[in-house]
């Protein structure tokens, strides 16, 4: 589950990590109060204004109607409410969000942290997540931050500093050390990055995480390190433990098909092909997706009806692949080996009488215990509907509807 910035950035204040101070608004009058708030109390007077949106690239996007950037700088009290209208309730577009762009309800008005001091301010970039491979925790660190690290690792590898951590030994200080030793970091600047290195690692562990994502880490012109954005992903298996973070969840954010299919306990992901496909079992749902590809088709989703298939979860899924207006043919590819194909297309002709007219052909495969009699069920429903027991009969079945 991904949460906002400002709710990473209030997540890592309560492990003690040194973060970019601001206040969470959702109207131009809240945001010029927030403002007023954060000058009371960190003293600033220059103000950047962040939309909250799950998506990274904010600085660099644009809001679609005002042609504002997600990120703005405000240097006067006067300009925080204006700054701020431009960017609530528009589309904020960047190369995270596709085209489409994303809708910004609410704004994090933080304080200034670039000011000028004795040295420049330096961006660093710090995550922390789950190698896999390795069975370990991996902190990973560059001095190239604020910028794509997806591009830095490509053209500068060597550029990226990795320190694996073994989840039952925990984070010990020399390696905090080392990572920060190797950014290039001396006297208190090299103090204050083991401090933050160490706390964001308790708070990656408490949170029971799969990713932090810190770019850029700041180092002030008076040699503080602290958080300037936050990309935090917890991993939905422990929010059962974790109620007050499992609150955090903005449905907003979410697909509105995905958030109902997860009611249905079906794994449905939203694309944007002509074919609509409800399977079972995630591998098989993979290969049908190429098996559409190859026959001509692009899917329209991945939809996993799970192992124990029936009539309602059939019906449901139908229902969500039906509201996408781009679907031209369904189809279902479904083995019968914890459920029998005879309960499959019962429960598919079932869930076709349920909802009514369906405006575009379904072709069913049935692979499995009782296919043939499944085949049978789905031909003699008197449905559009049609069978097949081979990959190669559906393909072409799928080929011929959407011709
Ligand atoms: P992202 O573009 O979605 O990753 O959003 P970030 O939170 O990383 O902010 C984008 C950029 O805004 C940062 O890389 C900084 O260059 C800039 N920025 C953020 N906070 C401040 C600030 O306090 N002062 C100034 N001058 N720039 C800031
Ligand atoms: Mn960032």
């Amino acid at each position: 589950m991904n949460i906002h910035e400002y709710q990473a950035k209030e997540l890592l204040k309560g492990y003690g990590v040194r973060i970019q101070e601001g206040i969470v608004a959702d109207t131009p009058e809240g945001a010029l109060e927030a403002a007023k708030k954060l000058n009371a109390e960190t003293g600033t007077s220059w103000y950047v204004i962040k939309a909250q949106i799950h998506a990274g690239g904010r600085g660099k996007g644009k809001v679609k109607e005002t042609d504002s950037n997600g990120v703005v700088l405000a240097k006067k009290l006067e300009d925080v409410s204006e700054k701020a209208k431009n960017i609530l309730g528009g589309t904020l577009v960047t190369i995270q969000t596709g085209a489409e762009g994303k809708k910004v309800n609410k704004i994090l008005v933080a304080e200034d942290v670039y000011y000028p001091g004795a040295s420049e301010p330096k961006e660093y970039y710090l995550s922390i997540l789950l190698d896999r491979a390795k069975g370990c925790n991996v902190i990973m660190a560059s001095t190239e931050g604020g910028m794509d690290i997806e591009e830095v690792a490509e053209k500068h590898p060597e550029k990226i500093i990795k320190e694996w951590v073994d989840p039952k030994v925990g984070l010990q200080g020399f390696q905090a050390r080392k990572v920060a030793f190797k950014l290039g970091l001396e006297g208190n600047a090299f103090k204050e990055m083991v401090k933050f290195i160490t706390s964001l690692y308790s708070a990656y562990i408490g949170s029971d995480a799969s990713q932090f994502e810190i770019n850029p880490v700041l180092k002030t012109s008076d040699d503080k390190i602290l958080a300037v954005d936050a990309k935090v992903n917890l991993d939905d298996n422990s929010l059962f433990r974790h109620k007050n973070l499992a609150e955090l969840r903005d449905l907003a954010e979410e697909d509105p098909l995905e958030v109902e299919a997860g009611k249905s306990g079906l794994n449905y992901v939203k694309l944007d092909g002509n074919v609509g496909c409800m399977v079972n079992g995630a591998g098989l749902a993979m290969a049908t997706m190429d098996m559409i590809k190859l026959s001509g088709g692009e899917p329209a989703n991945f939809l996993d009806v799970g192992g124990g298939a029936n009539a309602t979860t059939v019906e449901a899924g139908f229902r969500i692949i039906l509201q996408d207006p781009n679907v031209k043919a369904i189809l279902i590819n479904v083995f019968g080996g914890i459920v029998r194909c005879d309960r499959i297309a019962n429960g598919v002709v079932e869930a076709y009488k349920s909802i009514g007219d369906i405006p575009v052909p379904i072709i069913v495969r049935l692979q499995g215990t009782n296919a043939e009699e499944g085949a049978r069920i789905i031909d003699e429903s008197g449905l559009k509907v049609s069978s097949a027991i081979t990959l190669k009969e559906a393909a072409q079945k799928v080929r011929a509807a959407i011709a």
